[in-house]
């Protein structure tokens, strides 16, 4: 199983805060804590999920590494985090002992909590754009799987023309007292309710479409604007585009990172262009009108006379446009004087003719050279 995000695993936007994160991670180590699905391997995989997330995300230095390198082979909470968990309540959670972990069970008000407006996730995806797209702005067409408020029964989760009833277990609460038996003694608790998980209502007649979860998850193709300018790892959020939220909350957003492919001649740093352009030796030399190629059309560039390899020149503004902006940034052109080969035998003579003609006087480097060899061994 590819490892998911670990700012998707708990929910929250890259720039969320520590309050924010231990908050979301309550939230979703309370839904998949195995007391509260009990046997059901994908909760306990989702548990340890999150833990891990919480324990990069909630210690400032391994986010800091996170956000800059990715996933670690060993977090410090891998295969083991359940483990962990289980024998060492109070180590390393960054919240109390064992009362505190029991608290975010209790409190009673675990059942109408669950009935107010929540933001739906957000949805983070990779899009991978070409040199042109990246820089001029672009439509793609992206395959958006989500989850959207079923449209047959407005979420309701209901048959058409049927309600919803109080839960007689918990006798809409949304809560039930649950004693166990655990490493610490006998632990009475109230928890989510299990019959109508938290939500304080039961359907007996449910929605054939979405099976009463009031939500189907739907994959549709969609076009996105990227604007022009982005750069790789730039992450284009779409507003409202995530999955539906919770009790008519407003849905999370789309969040596209950008990856570029390489171009076959630019090259970029930033809003700025590369590009290697070879000219001759005698166009070096003489100077010469050349074409360069830009985002654009090529446009003609004058290479001065006495030109020397590896020589930069900026033409200003011929870069990339920043992300909603208007100002760009520069192409530069890095001259490549190409020496060349497969000469004929006339062509020779000729070279070999203009070599004689010249001294050390025409080459600067040359002469500057056989100076520091005079002066180093008095020759
Ligand atoms: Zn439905
Ligand atoms: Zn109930």
């Amino acid at each position: 199983m590819a490892k998911r995000d670990y700012y998707e695993v708990l929910g929250v936007e890259r720039s969320a805060d520590d309050a924010t994160i231990k908050k979301a991670y309550r939230q979703m180590a309370k839904k998949y804590h195995p007391d509260v699905n009990p046997g059901d391997k994908d909760a306990e995989e989702k548990f340890k999920e999150v833990n891990e997330a919480y324990s990069v995300l909630s210690d400032a230095q391994k986010r800091a590494r996170y956000d800059q390198f990715g996933f670690e082979d060993n977090p410090g909470m891998g295969a083991g985090g359940f483990e962990g968990f289980s024998s060492g309540f109070g180590g390393g959670f960054g919240f109390g002992g064992l009362d505190d972990l029991f608290n975010m069970f209790t409190g009673g008000s675990t059942g109408a909590r669950r009935n107010v407006p929540m933001q739906g996730d957000d949805i983070r995806m990779n899009l991978s754009l070409t040199f042109e797209e990246a820089a001029k702005g672009c439509q793609k067409e992206i395959n958006l799987s989500r989850v959207e408020v079923c449209d047959v029964c407005g979420g309701t989760g209901c048959k058409a023309g049927t309600k919803p009833q109080t839960c007689t277990r918990c006798k809409g609460t949304g809560v039930e007292t649950v004693i166990s038996n655990t490493a610490f003694g006998r632990v009475q608790r109230r928890t989510e309710c299990s019959a109508c998980r938290g939500r304080g209502q039961t359907i007996s007649d449910p929605c054939t479409k979405c099976g009463g979860n009031g939500k189907v998850r739907t994959t549709k193709r969609r076009s996105v604007n990227i604007p022009a300018g982005v750069d790789a790892g730039n992450v284009v959020n779409i507003h409202g585009q995530g999955n539906a939220g919770e009790n008519g909350g407003p849905a999370g957003d789309l969040q596209l990172v950008i990856s570029i492919k390489p171009h076959k001649l630019f090259s970029r740093n930033g809003q700025d262009i590369y590009v290697d352009v070879p000219v001759t030796f005698a166009q070096a030399a003489l100077g010469a009108e050349i074409d360069v190629p830009t985002l654009d059309k090529p446009v003609k560039f004058t290479v001065p006379e006495g030109t020397q390899p590896g020589e930069r020149f900026k033409l200003k503004g011929l870069g990339i446009p920043y992300v909603r902006s208007n100002a760009k940034g520069d192409l530069y052109v890095n001259v490549q004087v190409e020496v060349p080969k497969k000469l004929t035998d006339a062509q020779k003579a000729r070279l070999k003719a203009f070599e004689d003609s010249t001294t050390v006087r025409e080459y600067e480097k040359k002469k500057s050279f056989l100076d520091k060899i005079k002066e180093a061994f008095g020759g």
